[in-house]
């Protein structure tokens, strides 16, 4: 009750690991008091990565989920470990640590749709963001070109921009209403404070995501495909060369 995670990872999206004490566990998950498991959300895929415990067995992680109380997450056990999930108790001192490679690639593509929404000044209304591709779609009806857009980001890339995040108020997101760049993922309302990510000279706007800290992190990146998935949406997906 009131119980809710600590975020860790909306600080610093580098950490990798760290230690936390088990609130909560059943068949379906556990809940952590401070974790560095990013759950699904805002397009992007949830983390995965192990919770060893203190005898040194190891308990894996699939996915990570918000928990059906606000500001809990839910670490989601792979499947066929039972007898992992009997043995965690609340009050347990565990080590939480994620899939960085995973991760890594999730950042990366993060802060490469930020950097595609700063070259297609259309309204996004869908996002995706895996390990193995990312995807925008945009409300629009002109055509878009792979190529140039690759260049784009390439350039972008190359300029080696710094990434960062802070935290405005509700009231100053609500004075400045061309923050919002997304029509599905609207910035969660109601805790008085909003976070907003920032690539410097480039694009600003409300994202609670994980991101690289230089835009040169994000290396390789190219446009794969271009789809008119209706009259009014175009979508871009990205890929690692
Ligand atoms: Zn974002």
């Amino acid at each position: 009750m009131g119980v809710t995670t600590a975020e860790l990872f909306r600080d610093d999206a580098s950490l990798a690991a760290c230690e936390a004490a088990v609130l909560a566990v059943d068949a379906t998950g556990v809940q952590l008091d401070r974790t560095v498991f990013y759950p699904q959300g805002g397009g992007q895929a949830g983390d995965r990565g192990e919770l060893r415990l203190p005898d040194g067995t190891t308990l894996v992680i699939a996915d990570t989920r918000k928990g059906a109380e606000p500001g809990t997450i839910m670490h989601l056990p792979a499947p066929g470990q039972e007898a992992l999930l009997a043995a965690l108790a609340v009050g347990m001192t565990v080590q939480a640590a994620i899939d960085t490679e995973r991760r890594r690639r999730h950042m990366r593509f993060h802060t490469a749709t930020h950097l595609l929404c700063a070259l297609v000044p259309h309204p996004v209304d869908g996002c995706s963001i895996t390990a193995d591709y990312a995807r925008l779609d945009f409300h629009m009806t002109e055509p878009l070109d792979k190529q140039a857009l690759t260049e784009g980001i390439a350039r972008l890339v190359g300029q080696a921009r710094p990434v960062g995040h802070r935290w405005i108020s509700e009231a100053e997101l609500d004075a400045n209403p061309g923050l919002v760049r997304s029509m599905s993922v609207q910035p969660p309302r109601g805790q008085g404070r909003v976070r907003v990510l920032e690539i410097e000279g480039v694009d600003l706007q409300p994202c609670g995501g994980t991101h690289v800290a230089n835009t040169a992190e994000v290396g390789a990146v190219v446009v794969t495909k271009i789809e008119k998935k209706s009259a009014m949406t175009r979508r871009v997906v990205l890929g690692f060369l």
